[in-house]
């Protein structure tokens, strides 16, 4: 069978330890067979990105910029510990928030379920996304320790330099302050980021702030939603038969609890922080979260939620068998492959990546899992196989695709 042909490289963006070593299986054992694959790579291993000043990032998330979908393997944010182990010579930045800053995406991160796993809460039959706003609110903010009272207030300085003071609190004994912001843009940006991908994916968008209570902060994050939705999105929402929906924080959290899932929830920055680690627990395994940053102008990168699972890699070099999770890389690896066919018009790319996720989840769904989802499977007859064991045995079902 000739291989599918690819017209736009995607950019691979390859990581490290453990991941990196799933990385190449998955390429060799999954999608090379099948597809030919072109690719501009970057290697974002913590080796390279030192070696280049970590320049090697930049370029990669330039370079997504210019062909518009990247995937990535997990890497290291190095810690103190990483100094000597990868002999560094800055502590490099989050390879993540360098690439999210560039692109000024919205992160998105939705459960991969299967039969056998059942969520904490077993109403929820569909995934829910989470989207995440990233920036701003409590994670950029001033803080005052105030002692022995005294009176607090609020300036903002216009450009003339007229001020507007409003009183915070006159403190009797002593207290706490904190000063938040955010910006428009970058409110805009997560309000279309988020619309369009329930475009992309036909769910409904659901957002939620606390403006009864925030007049004026939480009340503008939610005027721009609305401004946004009705002049550029309403119709083509209509169009497909989904929603935008606005209610207040509390509602929506009780709502989401009595839910079946398959909608995205756009969260401002704190919720999405709390509540996509509530969400993805109550979901099973980090190993099954996908994440894809999506920028306001239809860039993509994706990858994987979870880490380089370092503790399965030092086991790995010992010369020990592992029986590591791949399917959230897998996935990124297939969205992706999808999107590229979705943009370059290849149905043929779009149908494989379809049947690369059919497989690997009919492969657990027999039984044939890895030592994670293993612990946590209701099934039968189930069956605990290595790392690459388990790429063997998608790949006997993709086949028969
Ligand atoms: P981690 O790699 O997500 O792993 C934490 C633990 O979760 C593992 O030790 C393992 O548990 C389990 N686990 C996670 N993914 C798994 C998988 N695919 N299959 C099976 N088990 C899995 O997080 P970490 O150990 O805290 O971080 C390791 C490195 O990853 C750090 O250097 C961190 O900076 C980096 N990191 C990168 C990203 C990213 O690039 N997106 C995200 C998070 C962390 P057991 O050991 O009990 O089996
Ligand atoms: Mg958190």
């Amino acid at each position: 069978m000739a291989k599918i042909q690819m017209t736009t490289p995607l950019v691979e963006m390859d990581g490290d330890e453990m991941t990196r070593i799933l990385w190449k299986w998955i390429k060799d054992i999954l999608i090379l067979p099948y597809v030919d694959l072109k690719t501009e790579y970057y290697d974002l291993g913590l080796v390279h990105r030192n070696e280049t000043n970590d320049q090697v990032t930049i370029d990669s998330a330039e370079a997504t910029k210019k062909y518009g979908v990247a995937v990535k393997c997990a890497t290291i944010t190095p810690n103190a510990a990483r100094m000597p182990e990868y002999n560094l010579k800055e502590m490099w930045k989050s390879p993540n928030g360098t690439i999210r800053a560039i692109l000024d995406g919205t992160v998105f991160r939705t459960p991969i379920l299967v039969k056998g796993i059942t969520p904490y809460i077993p109403t929820w039959t569909k995934p829910i996304t989470i989207a995440r706003h990233a920036y701003g609110d409590v994670y950029k903010n001033t803080e005052i320790q105030v002692k022995n009272g005294g009176k607090a207030e609020l300036v903002y300085t216009d450009k003339d330099g007229n001020e507007t003071r409003e009183l915070i609190h006159t403190f009797d004994g002593d207290g706490i302050i904190q000063g938040l912001h955010n910006v428009d843009k970058s409110i805009e940006g997560f309000a279309r980021a988020c619309l369009n991908y329930g475009l992309d994916l036909k769910q409904d968008v659901w957002f939620a702030t606390k403006d009864t209570i925030s007049k004026k902060y939480d009340h503008r994050f939610k005027d721009i939603f609305q401004e946004i939705y009705d002049n550029e999105y309403k119709e083509k929402y209509e169009a497909l038969g989904i929603e935008y929906f606005y209610t207040l924080i509390d509602d929506a959290v009780a709502r989401v609890i009595r839910s079946n899932g398959g909608y995205i929830w756009a969260c401002k920055n704190y919720d999405g922080d709390v509540m996509s680690d509530m969400v993805s627990t109550a979901y099973g395994s980090l190993a099954m979260m996908t994440s894809v940053l999506v920028s306001p102008d239809g860039i993509y990168e994706y990858e994987a939620a979870h880490g380089t699972v370092q503790r399965h890699y030092y086991k790995h070099l010992k010369g020990e068998v592992t029986s590591t999770n791949s399917v959230a890389t897998i996935f990124a690896w297939s969205g992706a492959l999808r999107k590229r066919g979705e943009l370059d018009n290849i149905p043929e790319l779009s149908a494989f990546a379809d049947k690369l996720e059919k497989a690997t989840i009919q492969t657990i769904e027999e039984g044939v899992m890895t030592g994670d989802l293993y612990m946590i499977s209701t099934l039968e007859n189930k069956k605990k196989v290595n790392s690459e064991e388990f790429l063997v045995e998608i790949n006997k079902r993709l086949e028969k695709m």
